[in-house]
């Protein structure tokens, strides 16, 4: 039987890479978007197409109701759920906080936090083996922000991934004897829609200087750890939080 793995954000960026390296790692697919089926479905061809098994479920993180019924979608259509990769997330364009609104903040906390906590809870329930699941593991997609705390650009943003740092922490704990790893990565700058959607979209040109390694990262150099974390080759490992910022 394949184990089965649900993508948070699976349609674009670091997501969809995600869920492609996985489909070639032999997981039946699950991923979610918010609105761009266009580019859901493109992900979900190219995963068949590579003889993988896919589906997309439209599912706003941040509603409770959307996050049921797209658990509940895995649930009749590949029975486990042996993975969850939290990865929707939305940054917003460059403030500092004197300029910031309460809808911002609103907005990155739902999608960031709530959204994580939520989809947590729903795999949680189907994963635990103390309620009859076949345990499993989670990774929860935080950004190198959590660390620098990102002045003059979106503290808002680096608060909300500092959340998810210390949730994967807390949660791996909790639900270590239930057969449940939980672990984070923590992206650099890396090439994805992300940046244009801020208002920015050369901003990885601009950043270049400042990173070690002199360019920003790709979606799958993020993917690759994300899918060694899942693996048994990580079994011992949980609580941890794996940068993946080319030194920054
Ligand atoms: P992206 O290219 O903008 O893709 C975002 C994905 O999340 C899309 O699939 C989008 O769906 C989905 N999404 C957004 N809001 C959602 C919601 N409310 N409900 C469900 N899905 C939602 O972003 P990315 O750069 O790949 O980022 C992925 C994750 O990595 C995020 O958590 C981000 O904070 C983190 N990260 C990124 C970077 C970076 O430099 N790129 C650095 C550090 C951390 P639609 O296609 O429908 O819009």
């Amino acid at each position: 039987m394949n184990k089965t793995i649900l993508v948070t954000g699976g349609s674009r960026g670091i997501g969809a890479a995600t869920a492609i390296l996985a489909a070639q790692k032999g997981y039946a697919v699950c991923i979610s978007y918010r609105r761009n089926q266009v580019a859901a479905d493109r992900v979900i061809e190219q995963i068949q197409s590579l003889g993988g098994r896919a589906i997309a479920v439209q599912a706003d993180v941040c509603s409770e109701l959307d996050v049921i019924r797209l658990f509940e979608a895995i649930d009749q259509t590949s029975g486990t759920l042996n993975a969850l990769v939290n990865n929707a997330g939305i940054s917003a364009p460059a403030r500092r906080v004197e300029a910031i609104d309460v809808d911002r903040l609103q907005q990155i906390f739902a999608t960031n936090v709530i959204g994580s906590f939520l989809c947590a809870r729903e795999a949680i329930r189907r994963m635990s083996i103390e309620r009859g699941g076949p345990g499993g593991a989670i990774v929860n997609v935080s950004s190198g922000a959590a660390r620098l705390g990102s002045p003059n650009e979106y503290v808002d943003y680096a608060a909300s991934k500092g959340a998810i740092d210390t949730m994967t922490i807390g949660l791996a704990k909790e639900v270590a004897d239930a057969g449940i790893r939980v672990n984070a990565v923590r992206p650099g700058f890396t090439h994805t829609e992300i940046h244009a959607a801020m208002g920015e979209p050369n901003r990885l040109e601009r950043v270049r200087s400042t990173i070690p390694m002199q360019r920003g990262g790709t979606a799958i150099e993020v993917a690759n750890a994300i899918l060694w974390l899942l693996s048994e080759e990580a079994s011992y490992c949980t609580g941890a939080i794996v940068d993946v910022t080319g030194g920054r």
